[in-house]
């Protein structure tokens, strides 16, 4: 195994108005390194008085951050994406070791992380209001406003994604920020928030405080927040919101998913096998919306099947500092013990028939949190199995007869963040995209995200969007101003 770069790693700290805080009141935690089981360095983790200050700086940096004239905070936002690249190699090996992402997969994640900067920066100085017409006699407008402080919390999987997708709206439209990494992963945040003072940004403007649970539920219910993004788990989600009803704090919700990939007899199987390989290669079954539910045409299956098991083969799981693996470890010991325990239960259920993996990985890679790239096939869609999200490298194969079996079966769980159709027929393509209950649906093709798609949740996957003008418009609210023109002892109807 080769040795992860740690030196490559920030110092771990906090960055509360600008500062560096070494030590912290909510104690201390060792970040892992996945693919060994080895702690890495000891990160310093925020309780509620660090969450105190930071909200409070991130006040005091309000009034000045919002004064700054459009064009100038858009020319900051588009300098943040510029560092990004400029030190894209450096910020790729924190993500590595951070997530033991495989090497060649967060090469990508700098450029998919500035590019949010980019698009958000080009809309500073487009929007600001409308003109209302209010009747006649007045002049109405709106101002589209900043909420204020901003909650940004991330989970720890594409961190470096995660957070630049809500730190580029948060930041052009006027917001300050408190952002709470994972304590999992609470490196590249703050290299992240290091580039952004460094390319001009004031302090306080970005304030970064890894923590746990007690971090977050401090921040949600913290009286200076005016805004929350939280991206993580459906069950973290129903804390935070139970919490953020303390304050009436509107929320946008990015949760995570159970994505269908919906296969068509007609569909150019091959490619559409080589797509499901990525609920297994590159993040290991740990991104949101990976295609983990197969449906495949009944009298296609056995066929799909044996191009599956091909691929899978060649998939090489292991060293993520090594350029040609495909797949690396899940985040912890503990992620990995929840994964084999959904296995077992789905053996013992018999959700499922296995025909590949199901086993943690031994010899090199035992003292790392490997999960075999596992395979269910003729999976019963209604099982739990089927419809509940797991995090790890486990497809789950469906067959049906169909379009509109197929379309049941996509909607058949309380997730619909995503969903891919592959199929030759256009028509059927479009038809089976209205009826799935999905925020997102690819045809024929691969999870590619830009910044300017709007993502997001249907039912139990979250409310709000990020990317686009509607992720932007999820950090400003519009202000109403009415306007009489008229004499005032004029009545005006
Ligand atoms: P998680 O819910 O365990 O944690 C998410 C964040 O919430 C972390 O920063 C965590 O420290 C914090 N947190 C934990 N308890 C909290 C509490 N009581 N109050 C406030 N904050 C709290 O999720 P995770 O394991 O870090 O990430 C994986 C999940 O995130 C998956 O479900 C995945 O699908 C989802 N996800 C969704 C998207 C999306 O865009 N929809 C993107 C990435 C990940």
């Amino acid at each position: 195994m080769i040795e992860p770069a740690i030196h490559s790693l920030p110092l771990p700290s906090l960055l509360i108005g600008g500062k560096r805080l070494r030590d912290a009141s909510g104690g201390e935690q060792y970040h892992i390194y996945a693919a060994t089981g080895r702690a890495t360095r000891g990160i310093p983790l925020a309780g509620p008085l660090e969450i105190d200050l930071a909200v409070r700086e991130a006040q005091a940096a309000l009034p000045g951050w919002r004064k700054t004239a459009h064009r100038d905070r858009g020319r900051l936002v588009r300098a943040i994406g510029e560092a990004v690249l400029a030190h894209a190699e450096e910020l790729a090996a924190i993500q590595t070791v951070e997530t033991a992402t495989p090497v060649a997969f967060s090469a990508d994640f700098p450029k998919a992380a500035a590019s949010y900067f980019h698009y958000n920066a080009e809309w500073a100085d487009k929007i600001g209001g409308e003109i209302v017409p209010a009747g006649a006699g007045t002049f109405n407008y709106t101002i589209d406003e900043p909420y204020g402080v901003v909650a940004a919390i991330v989970p720890w999987n594409a961190s470096l994604v995660a957070a630049s997708q809500v730190l580029a709206p948060i930041l052009t439209v006027g917001n300050t920020v408190v952002l709470k990494p994972s304590p999992l992963a609470p490196f590249v945040a703050l290299r992240l928030a290091d580039l952004a003072l460094e390319a001009g940004v004031p302090p306080g403007v970005i304030n970064v405080v890894a923590g746990g649970a007690e971090a977050g539920e401090a921040l949600v219910r913290h009286p200076g927040v005016s805004k929350i993004h939280f991206c993580g788990s459906r069950d973290t989600a129903r804390r935070v919101m139970a919490a953020a009803a303390e304050n009436i704090v509107p929320l946008c919700l990015e949760l995570g998913g159970k994505s269908a990939l919906l296969v068509f007899s007609d569909a150019d199987l091959l490619a559409a096998a080589r797509h499901s390989m990525s609920a297994m290669a590159g993040l290991s079954g740990q991104g949101c919306a990976l295609p983990t539910r197969v449906l495949i045409e009944k009298e296609v299956c056995a066929k799909f099947l044996v191009l599956l098991k091909g691929l899978v083969r060649r998939l090489a799981v292991g060293d993520p500092m090594d350029a040609g693996t495909h797949m690396g470890p899940l985040i912890s010991a503990e992620a990995c013990r929840r994964v084999l325990g959904v296995i077992e239960s789905a053996r013992h259920q018999q959700h499922g028939k296995l025909i590949a993996g199901g086993n943690r990985m031994d010899g090199d890679l035992a003292d790392g949190f490997f999960i075999a790239p596992t395979i269910f096939a003729d999976v019963d869609a209604e099982s739990a199995l089927a419809r509940e999200e797991i995090f790890g490298p486990v497809v789950s194969v469906i067959t049906f007869e169909g379009e509109e079996d197929a379309v049941r079966k996509a909607n058949a769980t309380s997730y619909g963040l995503s969903a891919f159709v592959w199929t030759a027929d256009l028509l059927r393509a479009h038809r089976a995209s209205a009826a799935i209950e999905a925020g997102t649906i690819w045809i024929n093709g691969m999870a590619a995200l830009t910044p300017s798609m709007p993502f997001g949740g249907y039912k139990q996957s979250g409310f709000g969007r990020v990317g686009g003008l509607a992720g932007l418009r999820e950090f400003t609210r519009p202000k109403n101003i009415w306007l009489r023109l008229d004499a005032p002892n004029e009545r005006i109807n």
